[in-house]
């Protein structure tokens, strides 16, 4: 039962109000949804310092791959591996956190999802257990001030200022118990950052081994590192960051199904996002495995998990009903 420390001590630590120096307060997760006067809850000292740490590491992870794009220099293998790798990541992020993670959308074998987890975090995005807790608490709170990152709480928070603040630090695992009580998914959410840490060595070497084999190519060791290893994993942030916001922007794309939220379907959203941007369907009816449910709804994420299935890798791939697809506007509202 040791990680019943990551049920975070939200609700225990009330404010007292006590003290020279105010503590940082923010209202306890559910209480904005639930309560007319919810209740302030103290950031512990330990979750102030875990922020100037992602802040810090973030930062000059951001300012060294800057440099080191200008010291070693950009070229065209460059930037297709920074295209290709990105949107691999996008992928990834989608299938493994969204879909099957979040949501459950399809099943794989115990070691499967391991191994996709663990693969999907060389493109960091906090870990899959925490992906999932605070996705699941979306679906529930979707454009409500308890939202974590609904643009009507601020758009800048909605694209990443969410991910630093307090109250997604210290988000508690409540909702996750199929995931909190693996070990290797525990193990994982403390190592969250290993797997992007070791793929920087693979694509260093590779941006390496490319400059020798091909030196009109103008690619080299540096370039690998910078844009085929950090570049590359921004992409997935980036593109779930455009969908919190872009997604529920009342001037871009359609609705085809009256949801309690601001969602929206955006073409060319889900084309940069692997299918994430068919974003009222998937609000509408969050369980299916795709989220593209018509005809030309592009969702190469979907086919991802057909390839998976064909190989015999996951199983049970949840379906949209019929009357789901039959309940959809013959012509979506603007
Ligand atoms: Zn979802």
């Amino acid at each position: 039962m040791a990680y019943d420390r990551r049920q975070s001590t939200l609700e225990l630590r009330v404010v007292s109000g006590q003290g020279s120096v105010p503590p940082e307060t923010v209202p306890a997760i559910g209480a904005l949804s639930t309560q007319a006067a919810p209740p302030a809850v103290e950031v512990p000292a330990r979750v102030l310092r875990k922020r100037r740490l992602m802040l810090l590491g973030f930062g000059s992870t951001l300012v060294f791959a800057v440099a080191g794009a200008v010291l070693w220099g950009v070229s065209w293998p460059a930037l297709i591996g920074l295209a290709l790798g990105g949107y691999a990541g996008m992928i990834a992020h989608e299938v493994v956190l969204h879909r099957l993670l979040a949501h459950r959308a399809f099943r794989v074998a115990r070691a499967t999802r391991f191994a996709l987890a663990a693969l999907t975090m060389m493109w960091p995005g906090r870990s899959p257990i925490w992906w999932a807790a605070t996705h699941r608490h979306h679906h529930k709170h979707a454009d409500t001030a308890d939202d974590l990152h609904s643009p009507g709480n601020g758009r800048w928070r909605a694209f990443a200022g969410w991910l630093f603040a307090p109250r997604s630090l210290m988000f508690p695992y409540r909702e996750t118990g199929d995931l909190n009580r693996l070990p290797e998914m525990q193990w994982l959410d403390r190592f969250q950052l290993l797997p992007f840490a070791l793929s920087l060595i693979p694509c260093t070497l590779a941006g390496w081994a490319v400059g020798e084999m091909w030196p009109g190519s103008g690619m080299n060791a540096g370039q690998g590192l910078v844009w085929w290893g950090i570049f590359r994993a921004f992409y997935p942030l980036v593109g779930m960051g455009l969908v919190n916001v872009l997604a529920h922007e009342p001037s871009l794309g359609t609705r085809a199904y009256e949801t309690n939220d601001t969602s929206r379907n955006v073409r060319w959203l889900a084309w940069l996002t692997a299918g994430t941007g068919w974003h009222n369907n998937h609000h509408h009816y969050g369980h299916a495995a795709r989220a593209g449910f018509r005809p030309g709804e592009f969702d190469p994420s979907f086919r991802v998990i057909e390839q998976l299935e064909k190989m015999g890798l996951a199983w049970d791939l949840r379906e949209v009903p019929e009357d789901v697809l039959a309940g959809a506007r013959a012509v979506d509202t603007p």
